[in-house]
Formats: structure tokens, C-alpha cells, sequence
């Protein structure tokens, strides 16, 4: 994008509005705020790591500064500025939730980091714990439109190496009934559903021993008291979980 265009409303910025259909509003939005200075991740960076966390309710700002590595100041300074476009509540002692606005834009742009990481795990032969920071470089730089033709190269695919869904084009994701291996009950068999971790050597350790969605598992012993389970693979080797990691893995049961 042409640096005249990135500080606020000129050429570049209105080609994007043109270009991007439904989604010129929010182009906007985000082409405007990203233009304002200093802010040391992005507009995007903030609405995923809120969408993120907001399992947990309204988020506080040592939340998004742990999450981003950002320090305390620059986040409520990125607060006030999402408020006033309009992509976030936030009041001072309550934290912060994403408005309708802010929500759509975020799942756009999980959608788009998902995507891509199936691409570099299939396509590209990444593997899968360093398809997630590609991810992270790629996303500020592709447009809607790549990432529909990049949905239809894929065949829509439904979730990501990971094994987390890949929201719909109109925001909406499928409900599951998973939960943590960490809480799974001793002679249960389960199918590893996805890993929400995102940690390189985590995930490098955990498929080097093939625990990765799809994965079918026996619980060989569970311990309720710290979440520390011993599982056994398909091809029979057992292997030994702690918390935070067992926690990490969600599984269904299998009959
Ligand atoms: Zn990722």
C-alpha cells in the first residue's frame, strides 16, 4: 500500500473500499486506525487476541499485553482507539468486549490466518507447529478475495492443522462437544479433536509421538488431582501428559 494511501482517507484507501465489497466500511476503519501512530501490534493483532480470550468475559488490558507482548500503556492506548471506531467496549475497570463490528472483523480475519495455515501445512510442506507464526507474517498481507480463492483451492476445508474450525464466510462456527484430555476418564478411548496450543517446540513434541487431531487414543491412567494423563497411541506406545499441555489437547470420547 502506497504510504500517502495508509495515512487516512486517500486513493489507495478508497481503491480498497471499492475493491472489498461489504467489508469497505471496516477497511476503513482498519486502514485509519492503522495509520495512527504508535501502535506496536495491530488493529487485526488486538481484535484476534480479544476474540481469543473472550471465553473467559470481558478482558483486561495485562490480559492483551501478556497475550501480544505489548507493553501495559500501548494497549490502553489501542483500547481507547478501538472504542472510538467503534470495534470494542471498554470501560476502565470492567475490560474489554468486542462490538458486533469488531467480532465480524475479527472472525474475517481467523478465517483468513486458518486458511492459510492449512495451505502451508498441504501445499507448502510447513510443519505443523511453524505453520502458525507464517501465518501470523502472511495475514497483514493477502486481501478477502485471496483468501475465498484460497478457501476453494483447499476445498473449504472445515479446520486447520490444528484442528480448530475455520469460521464460515458469514462469521459462524460450528458448536462442538470437546473437552480436555486433562479431564478425560481412565480406560475412556477418544479422537483428538485440536490442540490449542501454539507454542513451536509443544507442538513439534507432540507430533513427533502423533498426538495430533485425528488421532485415536486410549486414557490408560488419569489423574483428577493434577490433570496429568497417560495415554496410549494406535501404535501402542504410551506416552505421559502434564498440565498445562494435557489440558491443551481437547478430545471427544468414542463410544
Ligand atoms: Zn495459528
Amino acid at each position: 500500500m502506497a504510504e500517502e494511501g495508509a495515512r487516512g482517507r486517500g486513493p489507495a484507501g478508497e481503491r480498497a473500499a471499492v475493491a472489498d465489497g461489504p467489508c469497505c466500511t471496516i477497511v476503513w476503519t482498519m486502514r485509519g486506525l492503522e495509520a495512527d501512530r504508535p501502535l506496536s501490534a495491530s488493529v487485526g493483532d488486538y481484535l484476534k487476541a480479544i476474540w481469543e480470550l473472550s471465553g473467559s468475559g470481558d478482558i483486561s488490558t495485562t490480559d492483551i499485553s501478556r497475550r501480544l507482548s505489548v507493553a501495559p500503556g500501548s494497549v490502553t492506548r489501542a483500547l481507547v482507539r478501538l472504542r472510538e471506531k467503534g470495534l470494542i467496549e471498554h470501560e476502565r475497570y470492567r475490560g474489554a468486549s468486542l462490538t458486533e463490528l469488531g467480532q465480524a472483523e475479527a472472525l474475517r480475519l481467523v478465517r483468513r490466518h486458518r486458511l492459510i495455515e492449512t495451505f502451508l501445512l498441504e501445499h507448502l510442506g510447513y510443519p505443523w507447529q511453524d505453520v502458525h507464526d507464517e501465518a501470523e507474517r502472511l495475514e497483514h498481507a493477502v486481501s478477502d478475495s485471496f483468501t475465498e480463492r484460497l478457501a476453494e483451492h483447499l476445498g473449504h476445508p472445515e479446520r486447520d492443522p490444528h484442528g480448530a474450525p475455520i469460521p464460515a464466510v458469514d462469521g459462524s462456527l460450528p458448536t462442538e462437544d470437546a473437552f480436555p484430555l486433562s479431564r478425560a476418564e481412565g480406560g475412556r478411548r477418544v479422537r483428538v479433536l485440536r490442540v490449542a496450543h501454539e507454542d513451536a517446540p509443544a507442538l513439534a513434541y507432540l507430533g513427533e509421538r502423533n498426538l495430533v487431531p485425528g488421532s485415536l487414543l486410549t486414557v490408560e491412567e488419569a489423574r483428577p488431582l493434577d490433570g496429568a494423563v497417560t495415554v496410549r497411541g494406535e501404535d501402542g506406545l504410551s506416552h505421559s501428559l502434564e498440565q498445562p499441555l494435557a489440558g491443551a489437547i481437547f478430545v471427544q470420547s468414542l463410544p
